[in-house]
């Protein structure tokens, strides 16, 4: 039996102007992204803005229903928008926010597992990294692969090899 270790890796700013401009527009993006986010049930606003290849920016919102399942993520409503009408450009960015009562949360709120299956599909689909940018009040994390998020993932690769 072998010990085998996973290291994720990500980069802690204290300020949001710490970034790159194009970095900071994205997730003011996101913010008012989470504005639109349709939440009765949790009161828990998510907003995503993805930035893709071509300069584009697809912003999403969290989209809840009476019947849970039914509801959908912010990423995924973001990034499903983009690989919808933009079916060929990659995905460079998508930056990710939340709020609740009391405004926007002090620290990040990193996305759920299967927002991180689906940003890592879109990585492998073109082989190109999407940078995730997960912002809060007092503290923005930084990802350089979405699949630094989901270790031993599964993924397309395993059904190509079938
Ligand atoms: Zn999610």
């Amino acid at each position: 039996m072998k010990e085998k270790e996973i290291k994720t890796v990500f980069y802690e700013y204290n300020s949001l102007t710490d970034l790159p401009s194009e970095e900071i527009r994205l997730v003011e993006k996101a913010r008012q992204a989470a504005k639109t986010a349709y939440t009765p049930y949790s009161h828990f606003n998510v907003g995503a803005s993805v930035l893709l290849a071509t300069g584009e920016i697809i912003e999403g919102s969290n989209q809840e229903n009476a019947a849970y399942p039914s509801g959908l993520c912010a990423e995924r409503v973001a990034l499903f928008y983009a690989s919808s009408h933009f079916p060929e450009i990659p995905v460079r960015t998508i930056a990710i926010t939340a709020y609740g009562k009391n405004g926007f949360l002090k620290d990040p709120v990193p996305p759920c597992g299967s927002c991180r299956q689906v940003m890592i599909e879109i990585e492998s689909r073109f082989n190109s990294p999407i940078k995730v940018i997960l912002s809060g009040r007092n503290k923005i994390w930084v990802i350089v692969s979405a699949k630094q998020l989901l270790p031993l993932v599964f993924d397309h690769t395993f059904l190509l090899k079938r």
